[in-house]
């Protein structure tokens, strides 16, 4: 994967792969569509997250595990995988931990072309973890943003953060609080991990015209905002009943309202409106844009030689000879 990204540069993945994910968006009704299946604890959760466009099948494993980083692991591991739904077979295992960082940015900046203000050129990212850098890259390259101010309760991070991106071109400023950080601002990024109902935005910082873009609080009992925001924002999501579980929104009651963005991507709902209105990405993650994913990362690995063959399926020479193969394999 790493090769893969070095080869087609990063930022043009992530712009390429936010045009693949907005056109799988565009198609979401050939999909199906679950919300993930988690398997929670008490401080983490374990999900798989499957769906298909009724040619191809994926799912994707992840973890959650805000804890994890106090022993020198990481919060978020993921893999997955691609098959042909004509046989059943699969036809790519790869990881996904990098690709997850990549396509939830891509998600993100794809969201954010939609409904962020036009001349939105400085971005704030709270929380300064593995998921920082592909944020500002991505809205670097999607959305024209050429300057992020940066921070994190652990000032470590944000030196991390300011460091790694010192050489693609954006202005990094690293602020001592949050309210720093999303002074001037017109989008703000949360990326915090921590499995509580934090409040890393209050109400009193969010003035016209913003664009919120959530991503931290992904699970129940996870959230970033303070429910006063969500109030006054206008709020999109991905799949609606997985955001109501997972998203901010699960502050809210069932019937507090929300636009799809798949309704916006395709024209039949209005994303930023005017110039006042705060615009609030309640990000989660979806099944599809793993899907997404992994599909752009079939097509480019095709004639890279930077994958290999691996026998996954045992392979019998006679389809209903399964044993014999395995007794033939005795002599091997
Ligand atoms: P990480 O553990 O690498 O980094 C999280 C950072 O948040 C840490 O540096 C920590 O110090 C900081 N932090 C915690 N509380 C804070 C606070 N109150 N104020 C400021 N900073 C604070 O995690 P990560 O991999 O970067 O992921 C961040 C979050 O995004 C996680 O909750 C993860 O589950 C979520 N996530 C969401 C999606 C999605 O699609 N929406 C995808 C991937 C990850």
């Amino acid at each position: 994967m790493m090769r893969l990204v070095h080869a087609v540069g990063i930022e043009r993945l992530l712009v390429e792969l936010s045009d693949v994910i907005e056109d799988d968006f565009r198609r979401w009704d050939l999909f199906d569509k679950t919300p993930r299946i988690a398997s929670h604890s008490k401080e983490a959760v374990i999900e798989l997250m499957p769906t298909s466009d009724g040619e191809i099948y994926s799912f994707k494993y992840v973890n959650g595990h805000p804890k994890n980083m106090a022993q020198g692991l990481q919060t978020v591991t993921a893999f997955g995988l691609l098959a042909e739904v004509s046989t059943g077979y699969p036809v790519l295992l790869t990881e996904m931990t990098l690709l997850t960082a990549l396509r939830t940015a891509a998600t993100s900046a794809m969201v954010a072309r939609h409904l962020a203000p036009k001349d939105a050129r400085t971005m704030a990212i709270i929380g300064n973890g593995a998921q920082a850098e592909f944020q500002a890259l991505a809205f670097k390259a999607v959305c024209g943003i050429t300057h992020v101010q940066l921070y994190d309760i652990d000032p470590m991070a944000t030196a991390k953060t300011a460091r790694n991106l010192s050489h693609f071109g954006l202005k990094v400023t690293a602020c001592a609080s949050s309210q720093a950080a999303i002074e001037g601002a017109g989008i703000i990024t949360t990326c915090t991990a921590d499995k509580q109902f934090a409040t890393i935005l209050t109400d009193n910082m969010i003035g016209a015209g913003i664009h919120i873009n959530a991503v931290g609080g992904d699970c129940p009992g996870k959230t970033e905002l303070h429910y006063d925001v969500l109030s006054r924002a206008d709020t999109f999501v991905e799949y609606t009943p997985q955001t109501r579980i997972e998203g901010e929104i699960q502050q809210m009651p069932p019937e507090f309202p929300v636009t799809e963005m798949w309704k916006v991507v395709s024209g039949q709902a209005t994303g930023r409106r005017d110039a006042r209105q705060i615009t609030l990405f309640d990000s989660v993650g979806f099944a599809i844009e793993d899907f997404s994913a992994l599909r752009y990362v079939r097509g480019k690995l095709a004639g890279t030689g930077l994958y290999q063959d691996l026998d996954m399926i045992a392979d019998p020479d006679e389809p209903r000879d399964l044993f014999g193969m395995l007794q033939r394999s005795r002599k091997i």
